[in-house]
């Protein structure tokens, strides 16, 4: 039962379920005192009655129970039975649980119940743990103080020999932490909240340094140990084309970024290397440079983007910068027509194309490269761990990687879902732009904002309407992007203004087609869907309308307004909302107003959503933590990672007497969990 119920298998697990809370059990409150604000509550009282009521599904135990100042309801809907069979009017019990109003009366509904004695001042334990259990373990009478009941049993038993310390000495002293053995003992049954704060301080160091052991081993093993494919010089291809073609000066962190690489690729060893750059910050060029440098040492490279529009958008802006060199391109996708896939795979195969721009196509075991040396990600929150170990197979030798995001992921989770990988950061946008002013408007104010759209338009700009379309086959917003669109042309007619339209559901060929008359400038508006999200890189388009901006997550809402202020022209980007905004899409609108910062917009996101919610990290498993959160205990995480990296510089091997516990503990875990299938 434990085992199904809460993945509970050993000794080791039942000591490892930790206790959510801890209640003092000499804390008993009247139930007087119970308001509205009370969240949880123990009280002690006389069994009144109780009586099983309704029928099949809505069949509950209701009882009431009575101490000196008044009287509590309790319900059970689940288990009933059970309940039913262990209570005894008249006997006293000890009651805990989540207080609520039941038709204006104080109720507890599946309340912590158990025959009440009072707690002898023995010096012992005054703080119960509380742990995680289920209804149905509830039902059988395991609930959380039962646990707690078996876990103490166990743990007089535990010596301190069983619980083998992990952290080595030095590291302990350092950090002051409290040994692994005596943390165990005080997360359970402290007797101080004080001792417990130590455990949980001690616990979560633990947690989030075993994770960065890992990742850093990854990490500093490919620096040191896996071979990697030799970038040797800069040559032709790529100075010629820096002194020739470069259409601008590059900023000093795409310089700074461009020598790490550089650095990366000649050492002999795998590079892999996650680019956060924030919208605009010019990751194209950077990865363009590094692809000529692949050439230049007689390498392929392939650049691999999230979705089609971007990837022919890519296509195009590369081959027109590399239209005087000597550089052989292809790009593949999906919709890439069977003659053409043919030519392609063959010429990535006897090496006449240099560099192939495309989808997840690329990624597919049939596209074969003679040799590729190096791999580009481009916006990567969309590509799984999964994928990028995929690039390399690609070759004998794995082809350098290089990812690249598509907006700023916070430190800390850079730190913990990549942190097998080297990072470079692009805080510096190219010169001569200007802060894109956002503001949140209402439904109510909408033709002020069409007739700003105009004069924006008539200046000779271009503007985006963007609609939310979560799934491509979702009706609903497929029918209000397409009233949307028709509000749009009835405040732009069609024989003075043209307008493109772009949506998931359109044919590729289509999607391109569209896109591309606004690209050109052929069309003055973009009516679409999140589909042109990622990446697209329009600079006279100087206007966004985000329509229902309630509806999109924080970073979704900072890529989209990316795709205004690329030029040098001054650039709008408003929000339109119903007059019904819920508190979170407020604080996410006001957050978007107030700043054009990636970096902190990607703090607040993760602040708002927490981890589990971050795009592209649901699968990554390092998240799993139990104790620590990367949101709440990001000091701790620092201080974690620049432990585990010290001690790793010093002892990659672990072979120094003082680690060897710790690797021995890191073989048992990975037995036990198979977290080497994660990297
Ligand atoms: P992102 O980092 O969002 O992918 P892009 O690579 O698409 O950004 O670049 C955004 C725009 O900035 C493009 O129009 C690009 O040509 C321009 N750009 C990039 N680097 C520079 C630079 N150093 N100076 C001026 N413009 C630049
Ligand atoms: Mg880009």
């Amino acid at each position: 039962m434990l085992k199904k119920e809460l993945g509970i298998f050993t000794f080791q697990d039942l000591l490892e379920h930790f206790p959510n809370r801890h209640i003092d059990k000499t804390k008993i409150n009247k139930i007087k005192d119970i308001t509205v604000q009370t969240e949880y509550i123990q009280i002690a009282g006389t069994l009144l009655d109780f009586e099983i009521v309704g029928e099949k599904r809505s069949k509950r135990l209701v009882a009431h129970i009575r101490d000196n100042s008044g009287i509590l309801e309790l319900a059970w809907f689940q288990g009933v039975n059970w309940v039913h069979k262990n209570l005894h009017v008249g006997s006293d019990y000890l009651v805990f649980g989540r207080t609520g109003f039941f038709n204006g009366k104080p109720q507890i509904v599946h309340p912590e119940i158990e025959p009440y004695v009072p707690a002898i001042a023995d010096g012992k334990t005054f703080l119960e743990p509380v742990y995680p259990t289920t209804e149905k373990l509830k039902a059988r009478g395991l609930n959380g103080r039962q646990i707690g009941k078996l876990t103490y049993t166990l743990l007089s038993v535990v010596q301190e020999k069983d619980v083998t310390e992990n952290i080595p000495e030095d590291i302990l002293k350092r950090l002051q932490l409290i040994k692994r053995y005596n943390a165990y003992r005080s997360i359970h049954f402290p007797q101080t909240s004080d001792e417990y704060e130590k455990a949980v301080h001690r616990l979560k160091f633990e947690e989030l340094f075993f994770a960065q052991i890992r990742l850093n081993i990854i990490r500093l093993q490919r620096h040191q140990i896996s071979k990697g494919i030799v970038f040797e010089k800069v040559g032709d291809y790529f100075n010629n084309f820096y002194n020739q073609h470069l259409p601008f000066q590059l900023t000093g962190a795409q310089k700074r970024v461009l020598k790490e690489i550089r650095n990366d690729t000649a050492r002999g060893h795998q590079m892999n290397r996650l680019l956060q750059g924030d919208v605009g910050s010019g990751k194209t060029i950077v990865a363009l440079l590094s692809m000529l440098l692949a050439a230049d040492n007689g390498y392929q490279s392939c650049l691999m983007a999230p979705t089609e529009i971007l990837a022919q958008q890519h296509y195009n802006g590369l081959s027109e910068l590399l239209k005087e060199m000597p550089i052989e391109i292809a790009l593949l996708t999906g919709s890439t027509k069977t003659a053409k896939r043919k030519k392609i795979l063959q010429g990535l195969l006897d090496d006449t194309i240099h560099f192939v721009v495309g989808t997840h196509a690329i990624i597919e075991d049939i596209v074969q490269f003679k040799n590729l040396g190096l791999a580009i990600v481009d916006e990567q929150h969309r590509f799984g761990v999964a994928q990028r170990a995929k690039l390399w197979e690609k070759a004998i030798i794995p082809p350098h990687v290089l990812v690249m995001t598509a907006t700023p992921i916070p430190r800390t989770l850079a730190m913990t879902a990549y942190g097998d990988l080297d990072y470079s950061i692009m805080d510096e946008l190219p010169p001569g732009r200007q802060p894109i002013t956002t503001v949140h408007r209402y439904e109510t104010a909408r033709a002020n904002v069409m007739d700003f759209v105009k004069t924006e338009i008539t200046k000779g700009r271009q503007a985006y309407f963007i609609y939310p379309l979560i799934e491509e086959s979702e009706k609903m917003s497929y029918e209000d992007l397409m009233q949307g669109y028709e509000q749009v042309k009835s405040f732009f007619p069609e024989h003075l203004y043209s307008i493109s339209m772009v949506h998931g559901r359109m044919p590729a060929e289509q999607k391109d087609t569209n896109m591309q008359r606004f690209v050109s400038g052929d069309t003055q508006i973009m009516v679409g869907t999140t589909v042109i999200e990622v990446g697209v890189n329009v600079p006279n388009a100087s206007v966004m309308v985000i329509e229902s901006a309630e509806k999109f997550g924080l970073s979704q809402l900072h890529q989209l307004r990316g795709r205004v202020g690329r030029g040098t022209e001054k650039s709008f980007c408003i929000l339109l909302t119903g007059s019904k905004v819920g508190e979170d899409a407020r604080e996410r609108i006001n957050i978007m107003c107030a700043t054009n910062d990636g970096f902190k917009i990607a703090e607040k996101d993760l602040q708002l959503r927490g981890p589990g919610d971050i795009e592209g990290t649901r699968q990554s498993g390092a998240l799993n933590f139990k104790l620590a959160s990367i949101v709440n205990d990001k000091q701790l995480l620092e201080m974690a990672r620049f432990e585990a990296e010290n001690l790793l510089n010093d002892d990659i091997e672990l072979i120094m007497a003082k680690n060897l516990q710790l690797k021995s503990f890191l073989y048992l875990q990975k037995v036990k969990t198979g977290w080497s299938k994660i990297s």
